[in-house]
């Protein structure tokens, strides 16, 4: 892959020549976490300044874009795009290579995270009789990076999916189970695991509510579920702008009130949060529970986010 070396943002994404406008594109009818009809647009342009909108939900406050790119056009984007525009986007040569010391620095810290409750997985305290958890499922697991620390850490057997050739041809060489597709299409037989990682991966799903059923029915019974989540509040706060929290590759954007509601309604209990360091990410690692089919954001959440996202695009800067 060749980058542009212009020092100009929009001119290193525009000699990509991807024509966002041009991929066809599915509306978004009902909301993914609630189910609701009514949305409000937050925004006209993404970072890359393609025009993507987002719309948040007026129930239940979940930001997702609307209308987005077909699974099929999904499917495409990541097999030629994505990462040449992240690349542009931040002026540095970023590709399945080059991910993987950034993913390694990350993998050894959400390890010491999920530690704790490697021992007794998700049973409740003083089961330390059980046998240790043995298998793991790691859902866009990319170049294997993460999975292997893992494995290695735990003495797991890992097992990863990723819709990505390049990245899972790089996660063949940590001798890892890797199957090309998506979790939610593929068909796991009677196979369940002790420990599922969805990391740094939610908000690229198209389906989220279904992506946690399907890992509900596929997590042991004392198994765990790590996932995190690109705080959408943090990304638009920190750049006192919505466009810039808005990105194609993510078709979802969601909050602390978004998150942990989608984990209750799909039948998980939050056994802990951790924020990131980088003030960004925040991490949940869950155990299986019975699914809340009740729980949704509380309304002055919801309403104090849209309040926040109207000061933010009209107020200056602090
Ligand atoms: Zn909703």
């Amino acid at each position: 892959m060749t980058l542009t070396t212009s020092p100009n943002r929009p001119q290193r994404i525009a000699a990509l020549g991807f024509d966002y406008a041009a991929q066809p594109k599915e509306w978004v009818r009902d909301c993914n976490l609630c189910g609701a009809t009514t949305f409000v647009v937050l925004n006209r342009r993404d970072r890359y300044g393609y025009p993507a909108q987002a719309n948040a939900c007026n129930r239940c406050g979940l930001v997702f874009l609307n209308p987005r790119m077909t699974a099929e056009a999904y499917g495409r984007f990541y097999d030629g795009i994505y990462r040449p525009l992240v690349s542009a986007y931040h002026g540095r040569l970023i590709d399945a290579q080059t991910v993987q010391d950034e993913q390694r620095e990350y993998a050894a810290d959400r390890e010491q995270f999920v530690r704790p409750f490697m021992v007794s997985g998700g049973s409740p305290p003083g089961g330390s009789q059980d046998p240790p958890l043995r298998t793991m499922l790691d859902i866009g697991g990319s170049t294997g990076v993460v999975a292997g620390h893992f494995a290695n850490a735990f003495g797991l057997t890992a097992t990863l999916i990723d819709p990505a050739p390049l990245e899972i041809a790089q996660a063949k060489q940590f001798g890892i189970e890797t199957i090309t597709g998506l979790v939610e299409a593929h068909d796991f037989g009677d196979r369940r695991f002790d420990l599922v990682l969805i990391c740094q991966t939610v908000d690229h799903l198209l389906d989220i509510a279904g992506t946690l059923k399907k890992v509900r029915e596929l997590l042991t019974e004392r198994g765990l579920l790590f996932i995190d989540i690109v705080d959408f509040r943090a990304a638009y706060l920190r750049n006192w702008s919505v466009d810039e929290a808005i990105k194609i590759d993510h078709p979802f954007y969601l909050t602390e009130q978004t998150m942990p509601a989608y984990l209750r309604r799909a039948g998980f209990d939050v056994l802990r949060t951790d924020y990131a360091a980088d003030h960004l990410h925040v991490s949940y690692i869950c155990r299986g529970a019975d699914p809340d089919r009740g729980v949704l954001p509380e309304p002055a959440a919801v309403a104090e986010m849209f309040r926040e996202i109207r000061f933010v695009r009209n107020a200056p800067r602090p």
